[in-house]
């Protein structure tokens, strides 16, 4: 038998259902689904993703080929259904040919529209139809969309609009009107002959006129549209395989322009943007599907709520908005029921909220997709929480269902409240994706890059976004546009991305040429700052100021849920009071690692540092260290009190010296003044510290094993410090850690430096309290000996920065100039410093483990590397059985959230 690579459905019968989402793609999928459960869906079918894979081995010629008779049979099954012909000129079929990958990448691929028309085709529907303006309507549409997605007709410049539109604003002019729809059945009829010239011209090639040439022309583009830039951008944005590919659903095409009782929309079961449980959308009547997302015209809200809430925002009076903008409550009451019913089935059946695209021809609706909706990272926790206390998912559902990296998020900083009283308001558009962003204005989407490139916070400002401006929107801090509603690409890209976005914005006139807007009277250029609330649409001149998100409402029950199934906790990296408090508010249990290199960088303390390292006797070294000595203690007392009662890993001294040294002549001088000795002398020890390789030079405990006096005073401040605390009445629980062992040797005779300068400072406070001394594993010989030295410490914290780099023999410092080859040509699908490499340094990190457990059955185990936020490195930790994560304190929740997963997962 040979293989299916083609699935009908249609009148509540389908090939294919839900669970095939693989195959058929999620819209193929649901398509498919949505017909088993009995909603209204035009019959069609279905052509697998690995059809894509197909078309990229064997090329366009031979994929026909290998298609062909399962396609014009599957044609033949819409036209039974349909009841007419594909391209019978007298009673024609025509269809839509659209994208659909296995995850959801809106607006990144193509679709075509109305395919199937010729002048002899439209004639015919002409006179089935009697609605010429409809046919040539239609037909236009057809041939723009045609030309620019399967015969690539694009603008010259970026500053040019749409070639098409160029057109269509021409035979505008010319009769002095305003609108798309005003224009006279003559002039749909030149528009096509006008487009079909302009695509010669431009592109050399002619528009066929075989309904059969259209359709595999139309089903090549949408395979070849996996590959365009934009969905390229997407997918590495989104962790989305290449390999995927995407399957191409043709479908009979309904029409929702054939006049006034007829209508296409968008909507969603709850708000993408706050999750509120609110069902929302917007329709527009007698026009088709890209109208409303293109943002052209402005569309109408589905139900009465919400267009009173338009209306309120956009400060439109409740006449005006009842006369011009009804809602589709009020306009069309039947088809909203029907609707509204289909929609609560829907969220029902998936048990999640849903976005779905509808058209209603001549009023009978249509249902044309549907899928779990893109929502923000609060949309998503409320969702999550709310579908739980609905009695909808269960507790673990709830968990998966929400995606760790989106957290990220809700930690963003949030305007401050008393600077937004007295910000400036300068105009208002639609919350169409929440936040707070501020930025200097740029006008395109490659600007918007570059200069965040420079380090530049910038806001994209647009008339419209495209899918091309997706790598702008994602270099920006917001997006503000003048047109498109609430489910206008930009909207929806952006909430995708949790990006701050306010569409809409009526009152502000851009011009790209001189890179301006106008804005209530007042002019902007290029550079100037905006700031924009995506919660309220509000627009505000200049920057306005602030404050760091807090852990509260749903966020906290989540996190809550989260600690009720993990088994990994989650501790956070501080070097700072600060940062202990921010990671301890977030949930941390207890700091995995303070970097006490970190708290040298400040004035006073470096000149004691270096004064430290640029002694050359130990008495020299001794001096300065016991200045080094008050800092260091209040430093460890400050983090010690915020982290109390929870356990604080500090380690000891690890960077190579010549980081702390004076390079420039100006130091130099200034530490030769305070040492009293001369210059040259400075200099020849800043030049004997220089190494060819420092970072496998002298570093970590080899610096402790060479100056064990800096261990003595680093052991004795850590101690004292807690000792101090305990007399206060608090709680310290001090962990002293040793970096970069290699052989159980190194780490002895720390150790023995350790506990002879703890013993000392116990002697001079007069009491005892308890204290832990372990190790970092970041060398492969300290994986490969780890029995040995768990023989020794009493627990192991993964340093996977190193263990990466000595693992791969990457520097951490120099991956960035082969790092984009690599992943380029695929030799590495990730940045292993950034996603933990599982297969091989996980290799060495799973052995370690089980090798010190058969030494010290209890031993405790943790990762500290850059890996410890990020939710795969996390789940692998929590599959090992270790103990804890640690990571930076604005990824606590993050790694909470896949801590808990990987539990629920088991
Ligand atoms: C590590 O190597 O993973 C680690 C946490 O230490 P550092 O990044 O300070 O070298
Ligand atoms: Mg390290």
């Amino acid at each position: 038998m040979t293989e299916k690579r083609v699935y009908t459905f249609g009148n509540g019968k389908a090939e294919g259902n839900a669970q095939m989402r693989e195959l058929l793609g999620g819209k193929g999928a649901n398509l498919a689904e949505m017909n088993l459960i009995g909603v209204p869906v035009p019959p069609g079918f279905t052509i697998t993703t690995d059809c894509c894979n197909e078309y990229y081995k064997i090329g366009q010629e031979k994929i026909i080929k290998v298609l062909e008779s399962e396609v014009n049979g599957a044609v033949k099954h819409i036209e039974n259904l349909m009841n007419s012909k594909f391209g019978d000129t007298t009673n024609p079929l025509l269809v839509s040919v659209r994208s659909g990958a296995r995850a959801s990448m809106p607006g990144m691929m193509d679709t075509i529209l109305n395919l199937g028309l010729n002048d002899e085709v439209a004639e015919g529907l002409v006179a089935k139809t009697n609605n010429p303006h409809f046919v040539y309507d239609s037909y236009r549409r057809f041939v723009q969309m045609y030309g620019d997605v399967v015969l690539e007709m694009k603008p010259v410049n970026k500053e040019d609009i749409d070639p098409f539109e160029e057109i269509i604003e021409e035979v505008k002019a010319e009769r002095g009107i305003k609108l798309d729809k005003d224009l006279t059945v003559d002039e749909l009829k030149k528009l096509v002959k006008l487009f079909k010239e302009a695509i010669k011209e431009r592109t050399g090639k002619d528009f066929p006129n075989d309904p059969i040439e259209q359709l595999w022309g139309a089903i090549c583009a949408v395979f070849r549209s996996w590959m365009n830039d934009r969905a390229i951008l997407y997918r590495k944005m989104e962790g989305i395989p290449d390999e995927w590919g995407t399957a191409v659903s043709v479908m009979a095409m309904v029409f929702g322009n054939m006049g006034e009782t007829s209508a296409t929309g968008v909507c969603f079961s709850r708000d993408a943007g706050n999750g509120e449980n609110l069902f929302n959308g917007e329709y527009l009547v007698n026009a088709q599907g890209e109208d409303v997302v293109a943002g052209t015209r402005t569309p109408q809200q589905i139900t009465k709520v919400g267009s009173l809430r338009w209306a309120q925002r956009a400060g439109i009076s409740e006449e005006e908005r009842a006369s011009k903008y009804p809602s589709m409550e009020e306009a069309m009451p039947d088809i909203f029921a029907q609707l509204n019913d289909i929609q609560e089935k829907l969220e029902h059946h998936y048990r999640d909220m849903q976005d779905m695209e509808f058209t209603v021809q001549e009023g009978k609706l249509w249902f044309l997709q549907t899928r779990n909706g893109k929502r923000t990272g609060s949309a998503m926790v409320k969702i999550a929480i709310d579908l739980l206390h609905e009695g909808m998912i269960d507790e673990k559902t709830a968990i998966l269902r929400c995606e760790p990296n989106k957290l990220d998020e809700l930690l963003h900083p949030v305007f401050d409240k008393l600077a937004l009283q007295k910000a400036n308001v300068i105009t208002q558009g639609l919350p169409a994706s929440p936040g707070a962003a501020c930025g200097q204005i740029v006008f395109h989407a490659d600007d918007a890059q570059d200069r965040h490139a420079d380090g530049h916070k910038v806001i994209l400002v647009r008339i419209e976004t495209s899918p091309e401006d997706l790598a702008g929107m994602s270099a920006a801090e917001g997006i503000l546009t003048a047109r498109g509603g609430m489910t206008s690409h930009a909207a929806v890209v952006a909430r995708g991305m949790g990006k701050c976005c306010v569409s809409g914005a009526g009152g502000i006139n851009v011009s790209y040429k001189d890179k301006t807007v106008e804005i209530d009277g007042q002019l902007y250029r290029e550079g100037d700052y905006i700031s924009l609330n995506g919660t309220t649409g509000q627009v505000y001149a200049g920057e306005v100021p602030t404050k760091a998100a807090e852990l509260s409402g749903d966020f906290k029950e989540l996190m809550d849920l989260c600690d009720k199934y993990t088994k990994l906790q989650v501790r956070t990296n501080a070097d700072t009071p600060h940062d202990a408090s921010v990671g301890r508010a977030f949930g941390a249990k207890g700091i995995g690692l303070t970097r006490t290199e970190h708290m040298f960088f400040d004035d006073k303390k470096i000149i004691a540092m270096r004064e430290m390292i640029l002694a050359d006797t130990p008495e020299g070294r001794e001096k300065a260290l016991n200045k080094l000595l008050p800092y260091q203690k209040a430093d460890f007392k400050g983090i010690l009190e915020a982290m109390d009662g929870l356990p604080v890993n500090i380690r000891l001294l690890d960077p190579p010296l010549h980081e702390f040294v004076p390079h420039d002549l100006v130091g130099q001088q200034v530490m030769a003044d305070e040492m009293g000795v001369d210059l040259s002398t400075i200099q020849r020890r800043v030049a004997s510290l220089a190494e060819n390789n420092p970072m496998l030079g002298h570093r970590g405990c080899r610096l402790g094993i060479t100056f064990p006096e800096i261990t003595a005073m680093q052991t004795r401040a850590i101690i004292s410090a807690a000792c101090e605390l305990k007399k206060e009445g608090k709680n310290p629980k001090p962990e002293i850690m040793v970096p970069l062992i290699g052989t159980v040797a190194e780490f002895r005779q720390q150790k023995a430096v350790i506990l002879k300068s703890a013993r000392r400072t116990f002697d001079e406070y007069g009491f005892k309290l308890e204290f832990e001394i372990g190790t970092m594993i970041e060398i492969p010989r300290a994986a490969l000996t780890a029995d040995l030295i768990a023989s020794e410490a009493q627990y192991f914290s993964f340093g996977t920065n190193d263990l990466t780099q000595m693992t791969f023999g990457y520097s951490r410092d120099d991956i960035a100039s082969f790092l984009p080859a690599y992943l380029d040509k695929k030799i590495l699908k990730v940045d292993p410093f950034q996603v933990l490499d599982q297969e091989g340094v996980g290799q060495l990190i799973h052995m370690a483990v089980e090798k010190g457990r058969r030494v010290r059955p209890n031993i405790r185990t943790g990762i500290c590397g850059e890996h410890g936020g990020e939710p795969s490195s996390v789940k692998f930790c929590a599959k090992l059985g270790m103990n804890y994560a640690s990571c930076s304190p604005y990824r606590v929740p993050i790694a909470r959230l896949a801590a808990a997963q990987a539990a629920v997962e088991e």
